[in-house]
């Protein structure tokens, strides 16, 4: 039974009298310290949320932030992409639309925080990255004041675990190379399924530096790659490509004929995000499915493309398109269009796991995006702590049912990361 303010009354003040007074404040103070501290999962009203503290990491490209409470716990969270002097957002944001509120009320404070920001650049880019975060980590703290995993706040599970893709990049790698990658995604760490990417601007191949109007060769540099990854995993591995938004209309028509004797799982981003007009129209043309939403924001970047049928596939990235509340009302819109989700990311462990409530939470989901950075580089194990494995044999995120996201920040190994001349978690 949790602890209810009478019994914090008593250790303060009734225990002392019936105890006798002065010598009872020694040994009784310890008890009513800890008493004080414990979560009040039968007050929850009584949350409040007291500092918001943060840091920038990996060259500014992570946000952690870290929500305290007057009751001892906390909510985590990291924002991705275009967080560039977003310290200094965080504290504006908290300041202003947090500090003194009640955690509890998540979807209220994150509607105050984008209303509040409408002239600051809530539409988009550092702003929402920023708010992202702030808002998943109300979630983490809300689970954590009730005991209960993110997921169950969100409306509970379909399903026990979050199948990912292992995004293993290497545009400039030869044929042979990537197929080697790709095996080794597959057989080493049990992955059903993988991303590479084809675009390159330093490739000599290229018409000149800025034009993005693919070359034939060009062309057949990316159809080698692509052919030695499905020569490499075989019929039955999904297969991602990723262009990273680069080319011209045309251009994204040709590589996605080109790719289709592959049978990819989707071709990502063929052309800018600013054109879901000319998705569509690629889309038509072509077999291969076609996926884009990592550089939309809010529900309301992805109304237009899901109205014109821009998309196979779409990616919101969940630490900068608005949050876990906002990505499931994302993913709920992409439903009403029969469309399937498959979130972006690039964050650490922390946003891996903020990412698979949501991913249990709704009907549509594909896949969720996993990086080989998890296994090759250590700050990746160093800054978060959970407990049990990261990934089931089979290349799945096992959803945790530990209150909260299930994974926290360990501020002394962020700490090594630090970008310098920003404050850090102060
Ligand atoms: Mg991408």
């Amino acid at each position: 039974m949790a602890i209810t303010r009478s019994r914090r009354s008593f250790l303060a003040g009734g225990a002392a009298g019936a105890l006798g007074g002065a010598a009872l404040a020694t040994p009784l103070a310890p008890l009513a310290r800890a008493v004080e501290k414990t979560p009040l999962s039968s007050s929850p009203s009584e949350l409040r949320i007291t500092a918001v503290r943060g840091g920038l990491v990996r060259g500014q490209h992570s946000l952690f932030v870290k929500i305290h409470t007057n009751q001892d716990i906390h909510g985590c969270a990291e924002a991705v992409d275009g967080v560039y002097g977003a310290y200094y957002v965080m504290k504006h944001i908290a300041e202003r639309h947090l500090i003194g509120k009640s955690p509890l009320d998540v979807n209220r404070l994150q509607e105050e925080m984008r209303r509040g920001g409408l002239f600051k650049g809530a539409q988009a880019g550092m702003y929402v990255a920023v708010m992202s975060a702030l808002e998943t980590a109300l979630w983490d703290l809300v689970g954590k004041a009730l005991g209960l995993p993110v997921y169950r706040l969100l409306g509970g599970k379909f399903r026990d675990k979050i199948r990912v893709y292992c995004d293993t990049a290497g545009s400039r790698l030869p044929p042979e190379e990537m197929g080697r990658r790709a095996k080794d995604d597959v057989e080493k760490y049990g992955f059903t399924a993988v991303k590479f990417d084809v675009d390159d601007a330093s490739d000599p191949r290229k018409l000149d530096p800025y034009n993005w109007s693919v070359s034939l060769p060009e062309l057949e540099r990316m159809t080698a790659q692509i052919a030695a990854v499905r020569a490499a995993v075989g019929p039955h591995v999904d297969i991602c490509v990723d262009c990273h938004g680069r080319f011209d209309e045309q251009s994204g028509h040709k590589i996605a004929k080109a790719m289709e004797p592959f049978d990819l799982m989707w071709l990502e981003e063929p052309v800018p995000a600013e054109f879901p007009e000319a998705y569509a129209r690629i889309r038509q043309e072509t077999t291969t499915p076609i996926c884009g939403g990592e550089n939309w924001y809010l529900t309301y970047g992805f109304r237009r493309p899901l109205e014109i049928g821009a998309c196979d596939v779409i990616m919101p990235d969940l630490q900068k398109a608005g949050g876990l509340g906002e990505g499931q009302r994302i993913s709920n819109l992409a439903n009403t269009y029969n469309v399937p989700v498959a979130p972006h990311m690039v964050a650490s462990y922390l946003g891996a796991m903020s990412s698979s409530h949501v991913c249990a939470s709704v009907p549509n989901f594909l896949i969720l995006e996993w990086q080989i950075y998890f296994h090759t580089d250590k700050m990746y194990q160093e800054i978060v702590t959970f407990d049990g494995p990261m990934l089931t044999a089979d290349g799945h995120i096992p959803l945790r049912d530990a209150p909260g996201i299930g994974v926290d920040i360990n501020e002394d190994a962020l700490r090594r990361y630090a970008v310098k001349d920003v404050p850090f978690f102060e």
